[in-house]
């Protein structure tokens, strides 16, 4: 499926404004040089998690920079998504993938065969779920096209001993593409392909980042029956157990008990997640009807409530426990609030600890690092200024653009 209803990008001109004059002329420069030639971004969900949020703002930009980018979703049936989750947890190093499961996978890549264009010249292709489409490009479909493997996850397990193993299959499978891309030089297998390293970037214009009025702000506690005098502690996230909401309400619990807050969680459901009803369960049985604790099932275009809330408060929380590179940090950082994030992942990436936020590992970690931002408004402020200065330099969109293209450039001239 080939996804037609994306909004239109912003104007270049204010990208300029906000990234400054230079670096966004690097950009143009790059686009330019690249001209006539065409994108195509793969990946297997429309809303929900970071990937889709990427090219929801990533391919209306290319598109505005002159470059010509379609974005496809693969369709696959349920059974399809329970694997490529279990796939996911067992890259991020839970056990649980069988090799009856691999079949299942082949399935959904022949039904989706064609789903790479013939005229794009140069096709990125998003985490496993959609790698194996890759095996159904005769050498004429392949002849003049680039193929890119972009890897989200936090790769902690790639066994490549066993023959016919789910580790040598990607393996094979990605040596096939011409190049690939992590998030971080700690996920970098040892695999026979040309890797690059790409942070991945939020877009300072989209609904979910830019400014909105306060009065938004407001109407949005209010809809919600958060309480406006109250310090507010959030963690926005897929409901996910890397993403360790269980642990944020402990934590919470345990601040609460020294100083009056609350806390709101802002989840949802994305498409090709299949477990998070039960994290939802869990989340709602811990939270125990607690009037403080606020557990929010947005649906997944609520990008300005998301801001909204993001804005709203005093403690931005990320505790995941594996995290790729943790894009709820990258936004609450530019909305200027100090994050306490778990010591995992991308989000080292992003916190410099004790700088623009804390880095943190158990539960009471956790709650000591909200309860001394709570009790230190100042250095919170503080922080947060400097949080979104370092998310200006590294981590909006033009930057990343910047950088894939760069690795676009490298593969066809
Ligand atoms: N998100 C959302 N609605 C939700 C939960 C998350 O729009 O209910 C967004 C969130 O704002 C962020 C992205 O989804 O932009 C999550 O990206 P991240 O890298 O933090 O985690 P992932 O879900 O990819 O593991």
């Amino acid at each position: 499926m080939i996804v037609t209803d994306l909004p239109g990008c912003p104007s270049l001109r204010e990208y300029r404004q906000i990234v400054g004059a230079e670096r966004f002329s690097a950009v143009e420069e790059l686009a330019e040089r690249l001209s006539g030639i065409r994108l195509q971004e793969i990946n297997s969900t429309r809303y929900g998690g970071g990937v889709a949020e990427i090219l929801m703002s990533y391919v209306p930009f290319l598109n505005a920079l002159g470059l010509e980018t379609v974005w496809s979703v693969m369709e696959a049936e349920p059974a399809f998504f329970d694997v490529t989750k279990t796939l996911h947890n067992f890259l991020q190093g839970r056990d649980g993938f069988s090799p009856a499961m691999i079949e299942t996978y082949w399935d959904a890549q022949r039904q989706n065969e064609g789903l790479i264009e013939d005229d794009c010249d140069v096709v990125t292709i998003h985490d496993p779920q959609p790698l194996g489409l890759v095996e159904f490009l005769s050498s004429r479909d392949l002849a003049g096209k680039r193929l890119i493997w972009r890897c989200h996850v936090q790769l902690e397990t790639v066994p490549t001993e066993t023959v016919g193993s789910i580790g040598n299959i990607m393996r094979r499978l990605v040596e096939k593409y011409h190049a690939s891309i992590f998030s971080s030089f700690q996920y970098l297998p040892l695999w026979s392909v040309p890797s690059f390293i790409i942070p991945p970037f939020i877009d300072p214009l989209s609904e979910k980042n830019r400014d909105i009025p306060a009065a938004e702000i407001d109407a949005t506690l209010e809809k919600y029956g958060i309480d406006p005098e109250k310090p507010i502690v959030s963690q926005v996230s897929r409901y996910d157990v890397f993403k360790d909401p269980v642990g944020v309400i402990q934590a919470f619990k345990r601040v609460r008990r020294k100083t009056p807050c609350q806390l709101v969680l802002v989840g949802g459901r994305a498409c090709d997640d299949p477990e998070c009803y039960i994290v939802l369960r869990d989340v709602r049985e811990t939270a125990e009807d607690d009037p403080d604790i606020h557990v929010l099932d947005l649906p997944p275009d609520s990008h300005r409530e998301i801001n909204a809330l993001q804005r709203a408060s005093d403690v931005v929380v990320q505790k995941s426990i594996k995290e790729g590179f943790g894009l709820t940090v990258t936004e609450a950082l530019w909305k200027g609030k100090p994050v306490v994030g778990g010591n995992v992942g991308g989000i080292p990436l992003q916190i410099r600890d004790g700088w623009n936020g804390y880095l943190v590992s158990t539960v009471q970690e956790t709650a000591d690092r909200i309860l001394h931002l709570l009790r230190h408004p100042e250095k919170a402020a503080e922080m947060g200024r400097r949080g979104r200065e370092f998310v200006r330099e590294y981590y909006l969109l033009p930057r990343g653009v910047q950088d894939h293209l760069t690795v676009v450039d490298q593969l066809v001239n």
